[in-house]
């Protein structure tokens, strides 16, 4: 759908340059989904992964962050090995609603209430990040905190939209349960992609 250099804003890796490729399709259908306009795969270009890979390593930075929509609705196999081949580390933004695939440096999970992740996810997730909608959030990121493995980090990150009201309730949280951190998309704070 689209790619470009900027700054990770959200999760363990925020403030580090990152070279953003983000996929199209999604089958998930979050009400709150901020890039709706991915969720139609074949209303984007197809583009080889040679040619993504090439235009990334313009750009000093060698991490690269595959997104979307969500991007493992893709075999994300020869697009990782065209990024490693480069000198890319590679992280990647999921649901984890569909299979694993890729020979992936860091797995962002972020789990949503529409479309169920498959269990492959838990063993394999290096940080979980649980968008924040309403109050009984709460609960339902503790039974996925239950699911992965200890080294796992765990994310609390508002809806952006609804961040005024739930970013209270978050600090409150993450104050009472410390083995949670705060997420917040600073990137929206920057202005940036
Ligand atoms: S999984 Fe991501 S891209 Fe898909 S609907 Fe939800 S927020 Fe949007």
């Amino acid at each position: 759908m689209e790619a470009f250099y900027t700054i990770q804003g959200e999760g363990a890796h925020q403030g580090k340059a990152a070279y953003f490729i983000r996929l199209g399709g999604c089958d998930v259908g979050c009400h709150w989904c901020d890039v709706k306009e991915s969720w139609e795969m074949d209303q984007h270009p197809r583009l080889s992964v040679k040619a993504i890979a090439k235009e990334a390593a313009q750009f000093p930075g060698r991490l690269a962050v595959i997104t979307g929509g969500e991007p493992l609705m893709h075999d994300l196999t020869d697009l990782c090995e065209a990024l490693h081949q480069s000198g890319f580390k590679v992280h990647i933004e999921t649901s984890g609603a569909h299979p694993l695939s890729g020979d992936l440096d860091w797995i962002t999970f972020s789990p949503k209430k529409f479309k169920a992740p498959l269990p492959e996810i838990y063993s394999r997730a290096d940080e979980l990040k649980i968008v924040v909608y309403n109050k009984s959030d709460f609960r339902w990121a503790e039974q996925f905190a239950d699911k992965v493995r200890p080294a796992c980090k765990l994310f609390l990150q508002p809806e952006w939209s609804v961040s005024p009201k739930m970013l209270p309730q978050i600090i409150d949280y993450v104050k009472a349960n410390p083995q949670w951190q705060i997420s917040l998309q600073v990137h929206k704070f920057m202005q940036i992609p």
